[in-house]
């Protein structure tokens, strides 16, 4: 029986691209599926509709009676769509999101069929969630949590085939009120920036009275024939190949990213396009990226929570999507060892009610100081918090990325540019210590007539850096593929919110003491330029002397997530987030331990399938062909030969032999370390156990003798499909 790796091959001749009917424009179907308030106008009463968009604009609770009469509206709405069924949609810290799906279809007492949904199911609904990860938090308060509707992101309806379900985007809390979601305490830190940004934004315009941060994600990811992914069963358990060879043609030559977009993955695209966009995910971009078989999608910037969501929603179309293009996503940080990984830079600024965008340079001496306050408080909060930063974006896949090929290291800085450097360091030498009026002039200059050498900044050289200015906003770049951004949109906003709040005590300070308004600022600033300059950075992030340059600074460097996550449950943190009202100190433990556990698991796995194929889809045709040579060589002895006439082929025998051996000897001596680790009751210890223990001393050496046996042995034997089959095959 030919192996999968060559049916999949042959298989690749049949496929062809999927037909897809497309819209020929995209705002004939933009929004098709999303209860908007356009929709909600026209569904809603007079009442019910005031009380959804105050609560939509501004967070006012929706009661009971009103509730009934938007459930009502929102059925109405769904079935005329051919909606069946409803849902509650949360975020639990699995990563993805989950659903529970009841039927609008109910009895009455009597026993008549009635179709229902009143304004209870819509608010509130009790999911047996009692798997679901909640590091203890459940089991030490109650039993069961339940999810409550969050109406600043829209109702929507997803569409699986056949199949319409109404989608309500919710938190999902306890009993007792702690989030066990990831969205709750977004919303929390959300809420957070809002009122420390909205208090800095009166000292330049008093008209704000909101200010919401917005994210614009772009989104990174692998696709491979669906034949070839099942054939490898690292990738259908871990989403990481754990062996393989580097193919012969890598990216070296970056033809991929200029290249055109394959059309079996055009199709696709489209397809999971067209979706979207009648989820309202204003999606805009697609292109190639520099690995071979790597993508990459990014819509246009939407307020943080709705972008979250989006991102979320966007993962789960584009894995059903794949699927019906007999293709493979794979989203996790780091699926091919030596090409790059894969990450979703999470493109992130704020706005306010008025219309401004506070990273964006202004035109006058006024904006400029605005501007100028909230850049230079962005690199401040980075500065302050960087170990809760790194810690946001800590997990076993980015453990692969951070620091390899094309990926940010896990050295947190920020890169402003050349252009910026420069102002801040005007700021910095003119405004002396006595500020006096003189050095108003300062705020003269035009930054906005700078914005071309600002994009000129903007170039290929700071890819290298995890937090870089882009012209009219910060790009975190750290934030691995499979991520859901709210860990670090959480963390993000919650240290910006808590710096621009320590900001005003500054300033308020000095006008107190009589200072000038202008002056106050800019002598705040210039402090905060001095005490944080030593995260900037501008230079080549992936390079071996920047590692000695921060390590100089005093900048850290923590490699692994076990130890990054440190930061969540330091004395530091507790406060911040306590004091922003984002986090509890038991919702942080819990958390801490919830990412920990996650970590165990993923490198548990992946040990777990390294072991079994090494013994099941390595060995057999090694050995199959350790016995070929050996046939030979006693052949052409048998002959008489001379031994020159097989000593090539004993050299060959002798190199698979110690492979073989070396490979049976390092699986056995890792199950061992596993057991050990297993046996270990503390989390954390467990964890750094399995970095230490297992996969450091085992992942790499075990890969290197496998992938040496990969190159030796018969191709026609080798059943796993190769790298260059996976990456350049569709
Ligand atoms: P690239 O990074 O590839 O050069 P762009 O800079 O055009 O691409 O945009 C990347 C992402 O940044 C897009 O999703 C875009 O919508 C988003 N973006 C642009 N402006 C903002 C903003 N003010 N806040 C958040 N995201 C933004
Ligand atoms: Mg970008």
């Amino acid at each position: 029986m030919p192996s999968l790796r060559f049916k999949s091959i042959n298989n690749l001749s049949n496929r062809t691209e999927k037909e897809v009917t497309v819209s020929a424009k995209i705002t004939a179907i933009f929004n098709e599926n999303v209860f908007t308030l356009k929709a909600a106008r026209e569904f809603l009463s007079d009442e019910a509709y005031k009380s959804l968009l105050n609560s939509v604009k501004n967070g006012k609770r929706i009661d009971r009676a009103v509730a009934n009469q938007i459930s009502a509206g929102l059925r109405q709405w769904a079935e005329a769509k051919g909606v069946t069924h409803f849902t509650h949609w949360f975020q639990p810290l699995t990563g993805t999101a989950a659903e529970k799906h009841d039927s609008f279809f109910t009895l009455k007492s009597d026993g008549t069929p009635i179709e229902e949904f009143d304004g209870a199911a819509l608010i509130q609904q009790e999911p047996d969630a009692s798997s679901f990860p909640s590091g203890g938090l459940r089991a030490t308060f109650e039993a069961r949590g339940y999810t409550a509707w969050d109406p600043s992101s829209p109702v929507f309806i997803m569409e699986i085939d056949k199949g319409k379900t109404l989608c309500i985007p919710t938190i999902f809390v306890s009993y007792t009120g702690e989030s066990l979601d990831y969205k709750a305490p977004l919303l929390k830190a959300l809420a957070a920036l809002d009122k420390s940004a909205v208090d800095v934004c009166h000292y330049f315009d008093k008209n704000v009275t909101r200010v919401s941060a917005t994210l614009g994600w772009e989104q990174e990811y692998f696709v491979i024939d669906e034949g070839f992914f099942n054939a490898r069963p690292d990738l259908v358990t871990s989403g990481r190949t754990v062996f393989g060879h580097s193919s012969a043609k890598g990216q070296q030559l970056e033809d991929h990213y200029f290249g055109s977009i394959p059309e079996r993955v055009y199709a696709f695209m489209r397809d999971f396009e067209q979706e979207s966009y009648k989820l309202g995910i204003p999606l805009r971009t697609r292109h190639n990226e520099v690995a071979p078989s790597q993508f990459e999608c990014a819509p246009i910037y939407e307020e943080v929570s709705v972008g979250v969501d989006h991102n979320l929603l966007m993962m789960d179309i584009m894995e059903r999507a794949a699927r019906r293009h007999k293709l493979r996503i794979l989203f996790h940080e780091k699926p091919f060892a030596g090409i790059n990984g894969s990450g979703k830079h999470n493109n992130w600024s704020m706005s306010t009610d008025t219309g401004v965008n506070l990273l964006a340079p202004g035109r006058t001496p006024k904006t400029n100081l605005m501007f100028l306050t909230f850049f230079v408080n962005t690199i401040k909060a980075v500065h302050d918090y960087a170990d809760i930063l790194r810690a946001s974006i800590a997990s076993a896949g980015n453990d692969f990325r951070l620091g390899a090929n094309e990926a940010p290291p896990a050295i947190i800085s920020v890169f402003i540019g050349q252009y910026l450097t420069k102002v801040l360091g005007d700021v910095k030498e003119r405004v002396g210590d006595k500020f006096d009026e003189q050095d108003e002039a300062i705020l003269k200059l035009d930054l906005h007539k700078s914005i071309p050498e600002l994009l000129l900044d903007n170039t290929d050289r700071n890819r290298t850096s995890p937090f870089a200015f882009t012209g009219n906003k910060f790009e975190f770049r750290a934030v691995g593929s499979s991520a859901n951004c709210s860990n670090a949109m959480t963390v993000l906003n919650t240290i910006i919110a808590e710096t621009l709040k320590e900001f005003k005590k500054d300033v308020d300070e000095l006008i107190e003491k009589g200072e000038k308004k202008e002056i106050a600022l800019m002598h705040v600033i210039r402090e905060y330029i001095v005490s944080s300059e030593k995260i900037l950075f501008e230079g080549d992030g992936y390079s071996e002397e920047w590692h000695h340059e921060a390590e100089r600074r005093g900048l850290q460097n923590v490699r692994t997530a076990p130890l990054a996550l440190d930061a969540m449950v330091t004395a530091k943190a507790k406060k911040l987030f306590e004091d922003n009202g984002v986090y509890t100190h038991s919702e942080l433990e819990a958390r801490h331990e919830i990412e920990l556990e996650k970590y165990i698991k993923k490198v548990q796995i992946e040990a777990r399938i390294m072991g079994e194929m090494a013994t099941s889809n390595i060995l057999p045709p090694s050995i199959k062909y350790q016995n070929t040579l050996i046939e030979n060589i006693k052949g052409l002895k048998e002959l008489g030969l001379p031994e020159t006439a097989y000593a090539n082929q004993k050299q060959i025998l002798k190199k698979i032999s110690e492979h073989i051996g070396k490979i049976s000897d390092l699986v056995e001596k890792m199950i061992e370390a596993r057991k050990v680790a297993n046996a270990i009751g503390n989390t954390r210890t467990k964890a750094i156990a399995y970095t230490s223990q297992v996969k450091d001393p085992f992942f790499d050496s075990i890969r290197y003798h496998a992938d040496k046996l990969e190159l030796l042995v018969d191709d026609s034997e080798w059943a796993l499909p190769k790298y260059r089959e996976m990456l350049f095959l569709r």
